[in-house]
């Protein structure tokens, strides 16, 4: 009798011994075998041979292989491996990683992996016409989610999958069928959805390009170079400003690859929002490219995986998880934005794939490319100490200057005219509308925090230990640190200026687009942000619109700062450019800076230069000073030096513990033990407990502890003694949650 042992898709920190049928062969390392657990039925993974049967226990068998190949590479298995170490993860939630979404997990309909059940599907609704339009809103008018539901089919350009749609808007499958009880949304039975980038009919068009300019020729070169070389070698961080022509450069890296026969992995920060860059790359290599992303259907996505697996095609393009895409080993990963938080993923394993990448091309020997016009301060330090390889892009493509930013301060007598609108910006739109000239309207998202602000002098509390923005909390009135917990009652005037004028609201995009419409009845605008029009596919349609010049003033969150090269857009506004600033994270400045240079990067992309406006309550701030100036490095050397003096990355290594549960006061309990576990070990600094940011979260309490050290040893060794204990330690209905490199400490 065989005995093999398996890795569960669940967060289960062992294996478990299973009976193979008595003629099978052992399977692949890593191979998906189906086997029962309790009353379930799971696809899981095979690990290796056992020994002998554990005591007492009657050993179910395992019911099918169904790998009978391996899939894993060697280096595949080692990365794997590596990642449940590092993020102190069960193995078989990694290797779910490796497979199409939707084929491991618990068994459906008696179907395993290849299978494409059939789905309900959400179909565009047909534009009802204005006047039926206006009865069906009012019909609608106590019913919120079923008009956003409703206002949201209009705007599908594709079948959705129910449950893609109800995820993107944030709403339960009840809402749908109670529109389609209405007769006002139709709801069909489908194989699969329309993938929205095939044949490229949804794609923005592809300007020609002509030769690579020189900068962009040396980065080629280098990366050319380091491809044919077969040593390791170093990552590159490819920093360049805002229109410098990145993308060319990972289009050249890639043409490289495939002239090779090679095999190429791109990962891009939303692949929503990624259509410019997507339709790059399809125009280039067609067929070869294969575009995973969450709006296939499963069907979809396994032909996509068996295609990369097959050799049929080369190229993943897709958010963090292609960096798993069956290739067996990447010749080149590129990793776009790699500043951006969507690469951390918020649910076990909680990897970053840009550190992932990293550590996949130096166990393959690959190349990784990580590009950024605001690189992460961890991957620039890591620059700055030889341990990646730094390509600039300096200017952008066809000598185009940078746009000009001027800081509008919003504490000047007189200088808000509207709600958001300053008298430079009311009078900078009414040029550019009379030109004929596009403009973009930012507001950073505020999100649960609020803040107590001075409205005369900017000032906003923050935290004596921790230098993070004290969050204020509305029930019982205080100013709280989130970190360590640090308190202090709400002041009635300003500490700064003793002016009586303290306020905690914020703006939305809804009330600054009206107060441009009120000032410019004429002028086509739309709003575009996660709360209204919401759905992602949406971004594609607005950026077309916006390309034909069918608008002239889109107001929106920081959704409209990401892959927008539009040449007629020759004013960006930055309706409060500070407000980020004051999120209570420890990275607050380095979010702020990205964002500020991302939203001004989007002006004078065309021939005339273009205009930005930064409005602020604090204008002499160096985070607004440095992306005024388009300065990184400026922000740069600040902003590290800050970080060294705190104690926080680069300059040391973090790892969040949460702890979550239905009742406070034994959260708080098992918080307080497990920090008491934990203080006083040898490189490890422990700060708080403290409640989380968010301090209730789906019904459940939520209290954290942040660890630091100077190196990763100390961590792993305490964070993995904390996952082996976490049952003596936590118990009842608590959960322990740890967040290696975490990127965000909501
Ligand atoms: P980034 O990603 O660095 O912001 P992009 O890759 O979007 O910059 O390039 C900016 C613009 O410059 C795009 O419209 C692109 O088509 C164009 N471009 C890039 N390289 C060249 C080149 N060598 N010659 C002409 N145009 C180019
Ligand atoms: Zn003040
Ligand atoms: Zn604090």
């Amino acid at each position: 009798m065989t005995l093999i042992r398996v890795a569960l898709p669940l967060p289960l920190d062992r294996l478990f011994t299973y009976r193979l049928p008595d003629d099978a062969p052992l399977p692949a390392r890593g191979a998906r075998v189906v086997v029962g657990f309790g009353r379930r039925r799971l696809v899981a993974f095979a690990i290796d041979a056992a020994e002998e049967a554990p005591e007492g226990v009657r050993l179910r068998r395992v019911e099918r292989v169904v790998d009978a190949e391996p899939v894993l590479s060697e280096t595949e298995w080692a990365l794997a491996e590596w990642m449940a170490r590092y993020y102190v993860a069960p193995l078989g939630l990694v290797l779910r990683l490796f497979y199409p979404a939707g084929s491991t997990g618990e068994v459906e309909d008696g179907r395993v992996g290849d299978g494409a059940p059939r789905r309900l599907h959400v179909l565009p609704a047909a534009d009802p016409g204005e006047a039926e339009r206006e009865n069906v809103l009012e019909t609608l008018s106590r019913a919120p989610q079923q008009r956003r539901a409703w206002m949201a089919a209009l705007e599908l350009d594709a079948p959705i999958e129910r449950s893609a749609f109800c995820d993107a808007l944030g709403i339960s499958e009840g809402v749908v069928v109670a529109l389609a009880a209405r007769g006002l949304l139709a709801l069909e039975e489908r194989e699969a959805s329309l993938d929205p980038y095939a044949g490229g009919g949804a794609l923005p068009e592809v300007a020609a390009e002509g030769a690579p300019s020189p900068e962009q020729g040396t980065a080629i070169e280098a990366i050319r170079a380091a491809l044919e070389g077969s040593g390791p070698v170093a990552p590159f961080l490819l920093q360049g400003v805002t229109g410098s022509g990145k993308t060319r450069v990972y289009v050249e890296a890639v043409a490289e690859v495939v002239k090779r026969g090679g095999r190429a992995i791109v990962l891009v920060p939303e692949i929503g929002l990624a259509a410019p860059t997507v339709a790059r790359f399809r125009s280039q290599f067609g067929d070869r490219v294969a575009v995973l992303h969450s709006g296939l259907s499963r069907g979809e996505r396994v032909s996509a995986w068996n295609r990369l697996r097959s050799g049929d095609a080369s190229i993943a393009i897709g958010a963090r998880s292609a960096l798993f895409a069956p290739v067996g080993r990447a010749d080149l990963v590129v990793v776009d934005e790699e500043h951006e938080t969507a690469y951390k993923q918020d649910e076990t394993p909680r990897y970053l794939a840009r550190d992932v990448a990293v550590y996949r091309a130096a166990l393959e020997g690959g190349v990784v490319v990580l590009g950024s016009a605001t690189p992460s301060l961890e991957s620039r330090a890591r620059a700055g100490a030889g341990k990646y390889r730094r390509l600039t892009l300096p200017d952008r493509i066809a000598a185009r200057p940078m746009p000009a930013v001027e800081i509008v301060d919003l504490a000047r007598e007189g200088a808000l005219v509207g709600p958001g609108l300053s008298d430079v910006l009311v009078e900078a739109l009414g040029k550019a509308l009379a030109a004929g000239d596009q403009a973009l309207l930012f507001l950073n998202r505020r999100g649960f925090a609020s803040f107590v602000q001075c409205t005369d002098c900017g000032w906003v509390g923050s935290c004596p230990n921790c230098r993070i923005s004290l969050t204020y909390h509305r029930r019982s009135p205080r100013l709280q640190c989130h970190y360590c917990d640090h308190r202090e009652s709400v002041p009635d005037t300003c500490p700064a200026c003793a002016g009586r004028r303290l306020d905690t609201r914020g703006l939305g995009t809804q009330q600054v687009e009206a107060a441009v419409a009120a000032r410019f009845p004429a002028a086509r605008i739309e709003r575009m942000d996660l709360d209204t029009t919401g759905p992602k596919w949406s971004h594609a349609r607005l950026y077309r619109a916006m390309q034909a010049r069918e608008i002239d003033v889109l107001v929106g969150t920081q959704m409209i700062a990401k892959g927008f090269d539009l040449p007629g857009v020759a004013l960006v506004g930055v309706v409060s450019a500070d407000t980020a600033l004051h999120f209570p994270d420890f990275r607050s400045s380095e979010r702020t800076f990205q964002l500020l240079v991302q939203v001004a990067g989007r002006a004078g992309r065309g021939d005339a230069p273009g205009r930005v406006l930064f409005q602020t309550w604090l204008p002499e701030h160096f985070v607004l000073a440095a992306a005024a100036a388009h300065d990184y490095e400026a922000f740069y050397a600040r902003e590290v030096k800050d970080r060294e003096a705190l104690g926080y990355p680069p300059a040391t290594r973090l790892a969040n513990v949460v702890v979550s549960g239905p009742d406070p006061e034994s959260v708080e309990e098992v918080i307080g033990r497990v920090a008491e576990r934990v203080r006083g070990r040898e490189g490890l600094t422990v700060v708080g407990p403290a409640p989380a940011p968010l301090e209730r979260l789906r019904g459940r309490w939520r209290h954290h502890l942040l660890l630091k050290a100077a190196s990763p040893q100390p961590l792993d060794r305490v964070l993995r003694e904390l996952a082996r204990r976490e049952e003596e330690l936590v118990g009842g209905s608590n959960r322990l949650e740890i967040d290696r490199d975490p990127l965000s400490l909501l």
